[in-house]
């Protein structure tokens, strides 16, 4: 029996990964595991990654970080650029940065709802489509993984964010639009679900107060919040060659929450 037969069949040798948000929550943890597992990193946000970037050079892994706001089209492509002249290529896109407001449908401000879809569905559409370009025009085969949300499939409670739910079943949507359209160019466009996870946007008191917090806690069937590792094992299954098969796909990681 081959002793390495898990570790080739989830290799990212040899590719590069560009991830949105990778600066801190999700989006750190999804740069260290695909790091951990080959990919060369690049990341894109508008505050910068030094951290994340420190966290994969010090574990002997490769890592970029480029200041890109997702929902500029022009940003965007220059970071594209600056990955293609440091690297040389592109492989693999993981569409992570996001936002969340709590508000009701009056108190929002349609400014708000405008910002949340920009960055939640827009940015990642723009960067899907600027990566894709630079795929196709490469011949580079392609995985992009987009990070969508339980949110997208029903309503949370007891908070209103009518305008993330409404980006992240875009997302979806989007994500299924973007797989048939990609198919014979070779590009695979997947997304991944979660379910609460334990991240500054779901547990620390400057984005979520307590008596939501204690809100939520019954609703949990696992009776806990996920950790952003326990999303990464779909994440780089999804990223490699072994889902050379899945494409257009939404998985849930939820803890069986929207089953209930
Ligand atoms: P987070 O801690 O708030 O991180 C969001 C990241 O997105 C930050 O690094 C931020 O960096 C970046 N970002 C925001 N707007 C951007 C833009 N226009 N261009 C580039 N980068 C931008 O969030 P998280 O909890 O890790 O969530 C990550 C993703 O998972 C989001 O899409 C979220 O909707 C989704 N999700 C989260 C949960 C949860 O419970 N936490 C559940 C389901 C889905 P800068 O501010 O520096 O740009």
């Amino acid at each position: 029996m081959k002793k390495n037969y898990l570790q080739d069949l989830f290799s990212l040798e040899g590719k590069v990964a560009l991830v949105t948000g990778g600066g801190r929550g999700i989006g750190q943890v999804i740069c260290r595991e695909l790091a951990r597992c080959g990919a060369d990193i690049a990341i894109f946000s508008r505050s910068g990654a030094g951290e994340t970037v420190k966290l994969i050079e010090s574990e002997g892994g490769k890592a970029l970080d480029i200041i890109a706001d997702a929902t500029d089209e022009s940003s965007v492509r220059k970071g594209m650029e600056k990955i293609m002249e440091v690297y040389g290529r592109l492989d693999i896109v993981v569409n992570n940065a996001g936002v969340c407001y709590h508000k009701d449908a009056f108190e929002a401000t349609v400014e708000e709802w405008r910002e949340c879809l920009d960055i939640n569905l827009t940015g990642e559409y723009i960067v899907c489509r600027e990566a894709a370009r630079v795929m196709i025009e490469n011949n580079f085969k392609g995985s992009m993984v987009n990070i969508a949300s339980m949110s997208g499939h029903i309503v949370n409670v007891p908070q209103c964010q009518a305008a993330y739910n409404a980006s992240k079943a875009g997302v979806i949507h989007m994500t299924k639009s973007l797989a048939i359209e990609w198919i014979d160019k070779n590009i695979r466009v997947n997304s991944v679900s979660p379910g609460y996870v334990a991240t500054p946007m779901s547990v620390d008191p400057d984005f979520v107060e307590p008596e939501l917090m204690a809100a939520w806690q019954p609703m949990f069937p696992m009776h806990r919040m996920a950790k952003p590792e326990e999303l990464c094992g779909a994440i780089i299954w999804l990223c490699s060659e072994s889902a050379g098969y899945t494409t257009g796909a939404d998985i849930l990681i939820d803890g069986a929450y929207t089953v209930l």
